[in-house]
C-alpha cells in the first residue's frame, strides 16, 4: 500500500527503531511512547485492521501473538507484566490503518483505558 506509513517502515523508506524482525513480522519502538516501553508489532503484509484480518491467515495471527510474547520476554517485561492493545476503527482509536499491536510496559497501567 503506497500510502501506508507502516508499509513504508516495513520497506525501509521510513526509518524506525526496530526491536525484532523476521520474514513476516516487524516490531519497532513507537514514535510517541505512552509508557517506558512502547513497541508496535505488525505483520509485514498490509492488513488494515483486526476486522479485516483474513481468516486464511490464521497461522500469521498465531505467529504475531507468540512474537509479542517473545518480544515482551526479551525486553524484560515478563516478570512485572505488560499490556497488549489493538485499537480497531474510529471508536477504538485506530489512527494507522495497518494492523498493529501496542506492547506497553514499565509502569503501572490504569484500567479501564480512557
Ligand atoms: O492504535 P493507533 O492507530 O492509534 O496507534 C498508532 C501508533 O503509531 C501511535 O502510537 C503512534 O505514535 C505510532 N506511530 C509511530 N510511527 C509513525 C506513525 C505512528 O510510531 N511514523
Amino acid at each position: 500500500m503506497s500510502d501506508c506509513i507502516f508499509c513504508h517502515i516495513v520497506s525501509g523508506n521510513i526509518p524506525s527503531n526496530k526491536v525484532y524482525e523476521d520474514d513476516d513480522v516487524l516490531a519497532f519502538h513507537d514514535l510517541h511512547p505512552a509508557a517506558p516501553t512502547h513497541v508496535l508489532i505488525i505483520p509485514k503484509k498490509h492488513i488494515a485492521s483486526l476486522s479485516e484480518f483474513p481468516v486464511e491467515e490464521e497461522a500469521l495471527a498465531g505467529k504475531l501473538l507468540l512474537r509479542i510474547q517473545q518480544i515482551a520476554k526479551e525486553l524484560g517485561l515478563q516478570e512485572e507484566g505488560y499490556r497488549v492493545v489493538n485499537n480497531m476503527g474510529e471508536l477504538g482509536g485506530q489512527t494507522v490503518h495497518h494492523i498493529h499491536f501496542h506492547l506497553l510496559g514499565g509502569r503501572s497501567l490504569m484500567w479501564p483505558p480512557g
